[in-house]
């Protein structure tokens, strides 16, 4: 068997990683050895968060200081490739575990991560050459990062979030939601062997088996920590930015869709009854109400229900509200046991039969029904008639609240389009389409899952996860001019 100078050394270098991890020898040309010996979890599962968090500290300084970036990109490979063939089975654990979504979409999920979450290709290095010298600046690794991780799409953000951070040249103690542990610890620990096989070092990525506010408090206060990145609700973005921790903040969206008097209303039908049904609209960035001009209303609700959509009478649809909605305090919130649910399972709890594969609920609604304000995160999609498009407008930015999450039109008309997406702010903007193409499934640009508005990284990629560091050799040096 021949063996070339290239596999010696990525051999090489494991073992030195493996012995430096494990505090056997000091950093040789490297900086002192951590000075601790890492803990040894279950393959990136420990009991203790205190434990992740060493084990994740001491695996990213081998990343960082022993391998190149080619041992990035040939392990990030290996990731995609496992995620691939992975991807039926985790689609599966996802729904078992959550109740939540739909397997055939969650697949198409995890295969969208897989293969459309950048690498280190987006890592480009800025060089200036002058009288004065060489002036380089390179995206450079955080260290530890905290993740946190939602449960609409549990697995699927720890691969994205794994390929993006590690290629930044990070390590990560992900804590991830309560309700998807074993399928986020199973995917981790397909994850951490991925990387293992292919020549990385253990625990590049951990968490606690059983995770806990405790543990994200221990997370934010640990100086190990460099950066957190919260993927989820409000309560749990605006919690880390108050912790004065570096944070990037991925939070709710409830995205409104205009479809004004000179729109295709049969494309749109088409597109919002992918969109909105898609995992039972469990994506932040999914379509949560349509604000339609009176011309295209009837056309619009025509085609919808042509597509398969099933339109509720008022009186269904506030029987679905007393199902899936609670009132607090005056206001509307979701009731959890109903998120991700499919549609068939609505009707049939309110007594209506003979539409069970219905993928999608429509509803004729005034603009102040608390399905439009209420990002329900559910397959029932309120439509809102409008007068004029600047009504449309006005709606849209009160349903938006300020999210800057996601938004959509159909329209052939440019100034209606141009004059909305100047409005509405959004991070992603799409027009005459689902907004599933802004995410890169079914159209242009990368994939991702963790999509900061709050924080303005915008669609995180492994640029987002990195540091700018600016390097100089003074004098005109290496100029030959
Ligand atoms: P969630 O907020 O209930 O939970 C998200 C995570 O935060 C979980 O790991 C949870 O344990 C943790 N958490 C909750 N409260 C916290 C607090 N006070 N401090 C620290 N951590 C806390 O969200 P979910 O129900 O799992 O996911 C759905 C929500 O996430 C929706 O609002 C959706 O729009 C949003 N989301 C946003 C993005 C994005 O990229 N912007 C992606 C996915 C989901």
């Amino acid at each position: 068997m021949e063996i070339e100078t290239r596999d010696i050394e990525r051999i090489v270098r494991q073992v030195m990683a493996a012995m430096e991890q494990q505090g056997t020898i000091a950093g040789g040309a490297y900086p002192p050895a951590p000075g601790i010996t890492a803990p040894r979890g279950d393959n990136g599962v420990f009991e203790r968060v205190e434990d992740a968090i060493d084990a994740a500290w001491a695996a990213g300084r081998v990343w960082a200081f022993h391998y190149k970036v080619e041992d990035r990109r040939r392990v990030i490979e290996a990731i995609r490739v496992m995620a691939r063939e992975n991807a039926r089975t985790l689609a599966q654990m996802v729904r078992d575990e959550t109740g939540m979504g739909r397997v055939e979409d969650k697949v198409e999920k995890h295969l969208a991560v897989a293969d459309k979450t950048p690498g280190v290709e987006c890592l480009t290095t800025d060089a200036i050459s002058g009288d004065g010298g060489l002036m380089i600046e390179e995206y450079a690794p955080f260290g530890v990062i905290g993740a946190i991780t939602p449960s609409t799409n549990p697995t699927e953000t720890v691969i994205h979030n794994t390929i993006s951070m590690i290629a930044g040249g990070n390590s990560v103690v992900f804590n991830v939601h309560p309700g998807a542990k074993k399928c986020c610890a199973f995917c981790l620990q397909l994850l951490n062997k991925t990387i293992v096989e292919n020549g990385g070092p253990a625990n590049l990525i951990t968490m606690q088996r059983d995770p806990t506010m405790d543990a994200v408090n221990k997370m934010t206060s640990s100086p190990k920590i460099r950066l957190m990145v919260g993927t989820g609700g409000m309560g749990m973005v605006n919690a880390l930015l108050r912790s004065g921790k570096k944070t990037i903040g991925a939070g709710a969206g409830n995205p409104p869709v205009i479809v004004d008097d000179t729109a295709d209303v049969k494309l749109a039908a088409r597109e919002l009854y992918w969109g909105a049904s898609f995992d039972n609209n469990l994506f932040c960035f999914a379509e949560k109400e349509v604000f339609v001009m009176e011309a295209s209303a009837d056309g619009l609700i025509r085609g919808l229900v042509e597509q398969g959509a099933y339109l509720l009478t008022p009186a269904e649809t506030e029987a679905i509200v007393k199902l899936a909605l609670i009132q607090k305090d005056g206001k509307y919130e979701v009731n959890k046991k109903w998120v991700g649910k499919d549609a068939g399972l609505f009707l049939q709890a309110i007594g209506v039969s003979g539409h069970e594969n219905t993928r999608l609920l429509i509803c004729d609604v005034p603009k102040c029904h608390p399905y439009v304000m209420v990002e329900q995160l559910m397959p029932v999609l309120p439509i809102v008639r409008c007068r004029t498009f600047d009504e449309c407008i006005q709606c849209s930015v009160e349903a938006e609240q300020g999210n800057r999450h996601t938004s959509s039109i159909f329209s052939t008309n440019v100034y209606n389009m141009t004059k909305f997406g100047k409005e509405i702010e959004t991070t992603i903007y799409v027009k005459n389409g689902a907004t599933l193409r802004g995410l890169g499934i079914g159209g242009e640009g990368h994939t991702t899952m963790t999509i900061a508005g709050p924080t303005g990284e915008g669609l995180t990629c492994a640029r987002s996860f990195t540091r700018r560091r600016r390097c100089m050799l003074a004098e005109g040096g290496l100029r030959i001019i």
